[in-house]
């Protein structure tokens, strides 16, 4: 790293809190390094209050740009000049591109999951999904996949504080994109069951599955997936084999993946964005993994 380091070197960040656990800046500092780009990239505790402060320093530092996470990933929207439409309509920035002190925000977790999908040779475009769960990681997955050309998808929320997101994901979807979305209650499991059956891939973002729910599925009867070319997703990727995923391979689906591909797809996505160069993602996945 210290060999890489000069006076040209840019830097990039990521603002969050907690952020300490993060895998991000082992990824793409390794990355730097194995295409020789003269970046450094560093993780800073910041959360919504000092954020503007933070955000403000990426023009005057003249920053190439930061990683956005949690507190921050709707807060920061009025601190930028520009969104991609993606951002705009998941109502969420995870990456902030600096163009000669014009900051742009994007979101790349929903071009993380086409893209892992595609890395597996799975084109879910013109297809049917059911989601289950539109919180962050559903609401990007869902805007993503209505915008890249998947036909039909059927939402399905719990009665909790995302209903309102779920509703509003739905609307949005059926208004500005080709993509025709329906909401669906999880409590109906008779209709949950039905949309699985009729879909071309199940996606999971709700985190059951992740501690503490690592003995939790939403789908705990084999039987659902009477469809051998079903494709079952799950955004989880610790543990990397989720229940959601045995319960798939126990009814002898083939194409069955956790979340480790969007992970580092959304990576790899905000990487491009501030070099313009593909990150070297398995090699990546090599070293984290
Ligand atoms: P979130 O809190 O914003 O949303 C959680 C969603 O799951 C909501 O829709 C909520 O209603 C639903 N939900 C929560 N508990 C539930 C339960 N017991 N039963 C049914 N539904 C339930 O969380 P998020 O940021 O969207 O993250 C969700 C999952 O996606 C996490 O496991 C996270 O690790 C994973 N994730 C993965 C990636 C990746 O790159 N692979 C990226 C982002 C998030």
């Amino acid at each position: 790293m210290t060999e890489r380091i000069d006076g040209h070197t840019l830097l990039i960040g990521l603002m969050a809190y907690p952020i300490r656990h993060s895998m991000s800046p082992t990824m793409h500092n390794n990355a730097f390094a194995k295409l020789g780009l003269n970046y450094a990239y560093l993780a800073f505790e910041v959360d919504n209050d000092t954020l503007p402060s933070a955000i403000q320093s990426i023009r005057t530092l003249d920053m190439r740009g930061s990683n956005i996470s949690m507190p921050n990933k709707q807060k920061v929207i009025p601190l930028l000049d520009k969104l991609d439409p993606a951002a705009e309509m998941v109502g969420a920035v995870n990456t902030v591109v600096n163009d000669d002190g014009i900051l742009t925000g994007y979101t790349t977790d929903g071009i993380g999951f086409m893209k892992s999908l595609d890395d597996e040779g799975i084109d879910i475009r013109g297809q049917k999904m059911t989601l289950a769960g539109a919180g962050g990681a559903g609401t990007a997955i869902a805007v993503q996949a209505a915008l890249d050309g998947v036909k039909e998808m059927s939402i399905f929320n719990q009665h909790d504080a995302e209903w309102e997101n779920a509703k509003r994901n739905v609307k949005l979807i059926n208004e500005k994109t080709d993509c025709h979305a329906t909401l669906h209650e999880l409590e109906d499991r008779d209709d949950f069951k039905k949309e699985i059956q009729s879909s071309f891939i199940y996606t999971d973002s709700t985190g059951v599955g992740m501690k503490p729910l690592e003995d939790k599925t939403l789908v705990d009867d084999p039987s659902w997936f009477n469809n051998p070319d079903l494709v079952v997703f799950d955004t989880v990727y610790a543990p990397r084999e989720t229940k959601l995923m045995k319960v798939a391979k126990q009814a002898g689906l083939k194409h069955v993946f956790n979340g480790l591909g969007m992970m580092l797809e959304q990576g790899a996505a905000a990487f491009k964005l501030w070099t313009n160069k593909d990150m070297p993602v398995d090699y990546i996945r090599h070293i984290l993994f």
